[in-house]
């Protein structure tokens, strides 16, 4: 049942098999070493402990509900349960992650916080948890991103960060990312980087999949107290960088019996060249510091993505999701922009609740997996879906059939 090592977390030296790893510029070299020689210490210690649970709680408002959807299972003729990361304070699961990295950050004597960001909900998060600190924030994000998520921009900007537009490439969250690794080179002494997913050199990856654990670890005690078991049949998340996922994963990696469902953007399709389905159409190679699958040319340059949805659209992928995918200990599909905006109008109708675009690709997955009428699903929400109103309301305006 249980497998007896932790086979499919990180070694002592930052691998996931041949993925992970830390490739970074020489002039990074002493803060990722810091970081990775103090975060466990660090996470480990009773005042950190103590400081970040009682955040979560209080502040976040977790645990987030296991919600039993009915109607959503009556449609599928199973029993799914939604986990309401979308309830969290700032809509999405990124604040788990922000509020850990600031408290670490403190604890490392950092006062300058800096964060790229797609759809801007880690921005948000991080600028909430700045806020919160009192440190000084400076958030990179695309310029086609600042324009599809304007509400969001606004609100970044309410909190006290600063907003700097990334006018390279295809302005996205790829080039965003680009712009903060730069910044970090320039401000390596006194900044800390707050990376918004299980992506980057070593430590990042696994320290990111830990903050966002506390997911599993309450899908866990929830299970057992409403179905008096500990592990679904499956646990299904959306994958950008694979933060949602691998939190939704990490206590059951080892519980083999527990069917792990990705699901990434394919955008308008999987051949279409307009895709972000990393894990399907990618190769492996090296972004932004680590070893993983990318989508790139045969003679390695990265490939723009796509997606309709801001936090979906990168062209990598977290290391793990990389190995997890090899291992086959993880299934990976793929939901493309129009089957995602019906997953988004159904459980809206269905369920009375609005879902992030992003989350809303785990949704249309549903529809392609073969559920037994037995079987527990978790699904993880990862957010809400009200910075994504305007792209939902220019959709239904175009798409008259999708009423
Ligand atoms: C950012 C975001 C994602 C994608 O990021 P992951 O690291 O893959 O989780 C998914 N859902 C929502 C709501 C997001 O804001």
């Amino acid at each position: 049942m249980t497998a007896t090592k932790n086979q499919f977390n990180v070694n002592e030296f930052g691998y996931y098999g041949q993925f992970g790893g830390a490739y970074i510029p020489e002039i990074l070299f002493n803060n990722v070493e810091e970081l990775k020689n103090n975060y466990l210490t660090i996470m480990n210690s009773q005042s950190f402990k103590t400081e970040f649970d009682d955040l979560l709680k209080n502040y976040v408002g977790r645990p987030t509900p296991l919600y039993l959807a009915k109607n959503l299972s009556k449609q599928f003729n199973t029993t799914i349960y939604l986990k309401r990361e979308d309830l969290n304070h700032t809509g999405a699961h990124k604040i788990n992650n922000a509020i850990g990295q600031i408290l670490l950050a403190n604890r490392l004597g950092k006062k300058r916080i800096i964060a790229e960001t797609g759809a801007g909900q880690h921005g948000v998060a991080t600028a909430t948890v700045c806020a919160l600190m009192g440190l000084e924030c400076i958030v990179y994000m695309g310029q086609a991103d600042i324009e599809r998520q304007a509400p969001n921009v606004a609100r970044m900007k309410m909190l006290g960060a600063k907003v700097v537009s990334v006018t390279s490439g295809t302005k996205t969250l790829k080039d965003a990312t680009n712009e903060a690794i730069r910044d970090w080179i320039n401000h390596a002494e006194d900044t800390h980087y707050i990376i918004g997913s299980v992506v980057g050199p070593h430590p990042y990856p696994d320290m990111v999949a830990r903050f966002q654990s506390v997911i599993s670890a309450e899908i866990k005690t929830q299970l057992l107290s409403c179905v008096g078991k500990q592990n679904p049949d499956y646990v299904i998340a959306c994958v950008g960088g694979g933060s949602n996922a691998a939190g939704a994963f990490y206590h059951f990696l080892n519980d083999l019996e527990v069917q792990l469902i990705g699901v990434e953007a394919s955008g308008k399709g999987i051949h279409s060249g307009h895709t972000a389905a990393t894990l399907t159409v990618g190769t492996p190679g090296i972004i932004h510091g680590s070893k993983t699958y990318l989508m790139q040319t045969n003679d390695g340059q990265i490939t723009e993505p796509y997606s309709i949805s801001a936090g979906l659209d990168y062209p990598g992928v977290g290391p793990v999701h990389a190995y997890l995918f090899e291992t086959k200990r993880a299934n990976y599909l793929s939901v493309t922009d129009d089957e995602a905006m019906h997953a988004v109008i159904n459980l809206t109708q269905k369920e009375g609740i609005i879902p992030a675009l992003e989350s809303a690709h785990a949704l249309a997955a549903l529809s392609q997996i073969n559920f037994k009428p037995s079987d527990t699903v978790v699904l993880n929400l990862s957010g809400r879906g009200d910075k994504d109103l305007t792209t939902y309301i220019n959709y239904l305006d175009t798409h008259t059939h999708a009423k």
